[in-house]
């Protein structure tokens, strides 16, 4: 029987089925905890198979009470909200709740670089994996990307962590403390997780700095109000890195055509060296290489990574150039404000896609550009109204489809024409923009929405785009 707790043994109860919670759940019971797993879902089969072959008692489809209110701690999904009515009956009898990544931490030596921020996450976690990997250090990336932290601790632990950090992780972690700790940016974001308070979501991402020392480090952008704002409140214990475009003041910095990194032994080079382009990723860049200084790699090393590194799928991703037409897949960029870097580094006319699952967007943000930039806007979701009402109130027009489809060059393809068309299928969406663009253009899918109306995930948006832009070649 499961049902009662095992004499003498912590229980832990996982729940979420994922790979956070499957991976805490075998460090557990590596670590001689009674362990239990309750999803409300469907497990996947793979995390399934794990968990019989550690022997961990689980159940799916439902949360039952008695297995799982009678325990000392639970490792919590991002996913799951405290609003759900298990966690409600969890903090109201008071039993701990934690993050994947505070559970792990307990039980590894390793160094700690964290990265968080609204947009940025993977890619400048993903630049420092490979910094790290090209110096020869022993090094795992983890949180919202690869393998769990738990997973890795309990497999084949690590001296170097690189972890990207959500703010839904940020939430349940407690005595964790990062090495490096690094905030690339604050805008509004998941604000239905947090009471549709603006400063409930800045303070869980504050919370990076939490037990930091003042041997450890901050990386953050100063560049940001949010964040400088909430270092007038309250200055972080860690010792301060800011990167931006103020040569007096931050450690990092562009200026002109160059960019500088001094938190060691200074590393110039020109910005137009880097390989991952726009003003964002300079950013993204930047913060890298302080931490990558910081672990004492070498300038050279640095150098070679931030001029070669080949990016990450979905994001700002080159695809093809058909007919003279650039074609670029920025599925990730789920909310406004990634769309606007993304904007921000179009050097051509651009026909946009946007649409989706909208999360309360306010698309102003990136009306300007929108307008320097697009002759052409191509709505491609279930529900388009909104991005109708907005972007006509901007002077975009709706196309006649059938020319604009056919690629005519009539009034829909005329230099001058700011148009939008209204479409519902990826493939509809793709040939517009085919039809739509000109010798010279880019065209760019950087949606500012999520993908769940029409696709599973923002990664199957992204790989249906590239098949059908692949497909257009033949
Ligand atoms: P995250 O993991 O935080 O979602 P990603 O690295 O996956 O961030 O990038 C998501 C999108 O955000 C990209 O497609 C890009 O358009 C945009 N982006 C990337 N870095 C930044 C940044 N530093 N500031 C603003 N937007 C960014």
């Amino acid at each position: 029987m499961i049902t009662d707790k095992m004499e003498n043994k912590q229980r832990l109860v996982a729940l979420g089925a994922g790979e956070s919670g499957v991976g805490a759940a075998i460090l557990a019971k590596e670590k001689g905890y009674d362990v239990f797993v309750s999803d409300m879902g469907e497990i996947k089969p793979r995390y399934a198979a794990l968990l019989e072959q550690y022997g961990i008692p689980y159940e799916s489809g439902k949360h039952s009470a008695e297995l799982i209110l009678n325990t000392d701690e639970v490792v919590k999904s991002p996913g799951i909200p405290d609003t759900a009515p298990m966690v409600k009956a969890l903090i109201e009898q008071g039993t701990p709740i934690i993050s994947e990544i505070e559970f792990a931490a307990r039980y590894t030596d390793a160094k700690m670089i964290c990265i968080t921020g609204s947009n940025g996450k993977t890619t400048t976690t993903s630049l420092i994996y490979d910094m790290l990997r090209r110096a020869g250090l022993d090094v795992g990336l983890a949180g919202n990307i690869g393998n769990s932290l738990a997973l890795q601790v309990a497999q084949q632990d690590h001296a170097y962590y690189v972890i990207e950090l959500s703010s839904f992780q940020l939430d349940n972690m407690y005595d964790f403390r990062a090495d490096i700790a690094i905030l690339l940016n604050i805008t509004p974001d998941h604000l239905d997780r947090y009471n549709f308070e603006f400063q409930n979501y800045i303070n869980a991402k504050m919370r990076i700095t939490r037990n930091q020392r003042p041997e450890d480090a901050f990386i953050y952008w100063s560049g940001d109000p949010v964040i400088d704002r909430e270092l007038k409140k309250r200055l972080p214990t860690a010792t301060l890195y800011p990167f931006g475009e103020q040569p007096d003041q931050d450690i990092a910095y562009v200026s002109g055509r160059n960019m500088v990194v001094a938190a060691r032994q200074p590393l110039e080079l020109p910005a137009e060296l880097l390989s991952l382009k726009g003003k964002h990723n300079q950013y993204n860049s930047m913060a890298a290489a302080i931490a990558a200084q910081l672990l004492g790699i070498s300038n050279a090393i640095i150098r070679q990574s931030l001029t070669s590194f080949a990016g990450v799928e979905h994001r700002l991703q080159y695809i093809a150039t058909i007919r003279g037409v650039r074609w670029i897949n920025d599925s990730k960029a789920t909310n406004v404000n990634s769309c606007w870097y993304a904007l921000e580094a179009m050097t051509t006319p651009t026909v946009l896609i946007l649409g989706g699952k909208d999360k309360g967007n306010d698309y102003s943000e990136i009306d300007q550009l929108v307008l320097n930039k697009c002759h052409t806007l191509v709505f491609m979701g279930l529900h388009n109204e909104k991005l109708i009402e907005h972007f006509s109130a901007l002077g975009y027009l709706p196309a006649e489809t059938d020319s604009a489809l056919a690629g005519d060059g009539s009034e829909a393809n005329s230099s001058k024409a700011k148009r939008y068309i209204n479409t519902h299928t990826l493939a509809d969406a793709v040939q517009a923009c085919y039809a739509a663009a000109r010798e010279g253009d880019t065209v760019l899918l950087s949606p500012c929405c999520a993908s769940f109306d029409l696709f599973k995930s923002y990664e199957d948006r992204g790989e249906q785009f590239m098949a059908a832009v692949r497909g257009l070649k033949i």
